[in-house]
């Protein structure tokens, strides 16, 4: 149970190739890095396993079953994507407001997702105020609201301030001893080697890396 598979993943464009024939599985209870530089197809792979694109050739389950996008429930899996697309005038309270009305999600749980990713006190104010680490930390709480068994968070670090890189690190490796499946993508190594129990490593769209992080570190 909350099990990502991806199995011989393919995604080509005209200009080339983003995902190779990548086949790796995300196990709960541990935070998978999922690590890569830019360009590697880190989010290409996101977005085929969250069912946001469709591959080439082989699949991508969650629990089993491809991902058809919108059909998930949010306490299925819960992900942040990069550049997530805020409503300018709408405020953080109301971005997940309405996430959570077709999810029989109430005002409770809103308020509990605020604080934990610190955006109480951002609640009523406009997205178009906010700064990256703002938008990121708004991201992360749309991502928890149905409190997932899976989460996938696709560069969540890019903007926070030190503070909230130590509190997503925190928060994940917390969701992880959980028992919940957390898959976090980034391009910087030291901070998978702060995080991640396990380590995915992909260049050019293959799969370079598949390995527990204390074996990665004792052996390069
Ligand atoms: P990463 O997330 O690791 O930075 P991406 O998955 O964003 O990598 O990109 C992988 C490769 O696929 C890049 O070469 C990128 O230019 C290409 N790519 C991504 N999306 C598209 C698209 N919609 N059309 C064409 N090429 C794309
Ligand atoms: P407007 O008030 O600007 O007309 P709508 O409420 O009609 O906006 O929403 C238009 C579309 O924008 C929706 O169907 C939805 O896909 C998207 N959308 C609106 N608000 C949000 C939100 N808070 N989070 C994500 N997507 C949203």
């Amino acid at each position: 149970c909350n099990v990502i598979e991806v199995s011989n993943l393919s995604k080509r464009y005209r200009g080339g190739t983003a995902v190779d024939d990548l086949s790796f599985t995300v196990e709960p209870g541990r935070v998978t890095g999922f690590l890569g530089p830019n360009g590697a197809g880190k989010s290409t792979t996101i977005r085929l396993i969250l069912g946001l694109d469709r591959p080439t050739s082989g699949h991508a389950t969650v629990n089993g079953r491809p991902y058809a996008s919108l059909a998930r429930p949010l306490h299925e899996v819960g992900a942040l994507l990069e550049a997530g697309d805020l409503h300018p005038t709408r405020t953080a309270r109301e971005h997940l407001r309405w996430l959570a009305r077709s999810n029989g999600i109430g005002e409770r749980r809103i308020g509990e997702v605020l604080e934990e990713t610190g955006m109480a006190g951002a609640a009523g104010k406009r997205a178009k105020t906010f700064s990256l680490g703002m938008k990121q930390r708004l991201g992360v709480a749309a991502a928890l609201l149905g409190d997932p068994g899976v989460l996938i968070l696709d560069e969540p670090v890019n903007g926070l301030d030190p503070e909230g890189v130590v509190w997503i690190r925190n928060l994940m490796k917390r969701l992880a001893a959980e028992g919940r499946t957390v898959l976090v993508s980034s391009h910087l190594m030291a901070e998978m080697a702060l995080t991640a129990q396990h380590l995915v490593v992909i260049g050019r769209g293959r799969l370079l890396v598949d390995e527990p992080m204390e074996k990665f570190l004792a052996s390069h």
